[in-house]
């Protein structure tokens, strides 16, 4: 497997990792075994979280017994000291370690969210106290928006990011990316599939593998979809004519705006919703189980029907989305899903 330097952790991570959403949707058997297919096969980065369900947990158990051939990225997105320190050390529990080796803070996408986690009594005090003890390597940083990551990316406060980044999302190829570089910060990609609009891995990951400092983590449940990615890295990087043709017509076909979940709309919603997930539902359906999440789906629909209309979300989405609209759709969506 082909190695990278991440930036300035220093660390030498193949040249693709595998995100942990779809883990939690196979059986407990299957997705251990996708998880040491992945190791076995010489990918030594995998991205999870603590908000996704059982998928610490299942990585904690596929791991025994092979935790130092792994670097493990996980996160929270508590902005208070007190949660952070506590989802920390359920962490640490879940993946059955005792150090992680970088922790991220979890889709900070407002200004406000990253204000209140470099703050007094905000995570990075929890985050900071875990390095001190040894129970954290490196800090990293998640968010949609790009002028937040920008923010944080100039801050000099993280070693890694993980950012949208795909061949028709590609807003970070112009100053980000650059940016990272520049400041030596590991740049982790995530979405390179775009949320499952697109489903070529060829083109996605040739793509994404021309950028020397970035590593894609896409989200893997089946051990044919490690294999088809090892099989891409490890040929020719080269576009064809014909590659090159069929993203330029991919990229003219998704041309329409969509939901970037980069947040502008939601920090004065008079209701407070979260409009991304009740826009994104149907998206989010694939990727997240519903068995296990039937009560964050019937959350967001709970909070979706107590809109008032007041349109504040409209005048701040950078994409004139119709958000109302948007919203309606994914409000129709989850109730045919949980047959309400
Ligand atoms: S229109 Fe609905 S979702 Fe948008 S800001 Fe107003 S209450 Fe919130
Ligand atoms: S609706 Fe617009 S502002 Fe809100 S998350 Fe999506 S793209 Fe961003």
């Amino acid at each position: 497997m082909k190695k990278v330097r991440l930036g300035r952790t220093n660390l030498q991570v193949s040249r693709v990792g595998i995100g942990g959403i779809p883990l939690q949707r196979p059986s407990e058997k299957d997705a251990i075994e996708v998880i040491r297919h992945a190791v076995d096969n010489g990918i030594n980065i995998i991205d999870t979280s603590i908000g996704y369900s059982n998928s610490e947990e299942r990585i904690g158990k596929a791991l025994v017994g092979r935790r130092d051939d792994v670097i493990l990225i996980t996160r929270t997105s508590r902005a208070d000291k007190k949660r952070a320190a506590e989802d920390i050390e359920q962490s640490l529990k879940n993946l059955q370690t005792d150090f992680i080796d970088i922790y991220e803070l979890h889709n900070f996408s407002t200004p406000e969210r990253y204000q209140a986690a470099i703050s007094e009594g905000g995570i990075m005090e929890a985050v900071y106290e875990a390095q001190d003890k040894g129970k954290i390597g490196h800090i990293g940083f998640t968010s949609h928006c790009i002028n937040t990551m920008k923010m944080a990316v100039k801050s000099e406060i993280f070693d890694v990011i993980l950012f949208p980044f795909n061949f028709v999302n590609n807003e970070a190829e112009e100053e980000l990316l650059p940016l990272t570089k520049k400041l030596d910060i590991g740049f982790t990609a995530m979405k390179p599939f775009a949320g499952g609009r697109l489903s070529d891995a060829n083109l996605v990951m040739k793509y994404l593998l021309q950028f020397d400092n970035v590593v894609p983590v896409p989200g893997i449940e089946k051990k044919e979809e490690i294999d088809e990615i090892l099989e891409i890295v490890n040929g020719s990087l080269n576009f064809t004519v014909e590659e090159e043709q069929r993203i330029a017509d991919i990229r003219k076909e998704l041309s329409d705006p969509f939901c970037q979940w980069c947040g502008y709309c939601t920090p004065d919603c008079p209701q407070d919703i979260y409009m991304p997930m009740v826009i994104n539902a149907e998206s989010m359906w694939k990727l997240w189980p519903h068995e296990s999440n039937v009560k964050q789906y019937k959350d967001i629909l709970v909070a979706a029907k107590s809109c008032s209309d007041c349109g504040e979300c409209e005048e701040k989405c950078p994409y004139n989305l119709p958000v109302r609209d948007l919203m309606e759709k994914g409000i129709k969506f989850i109730e045919s899903k949980l047959e309400i």
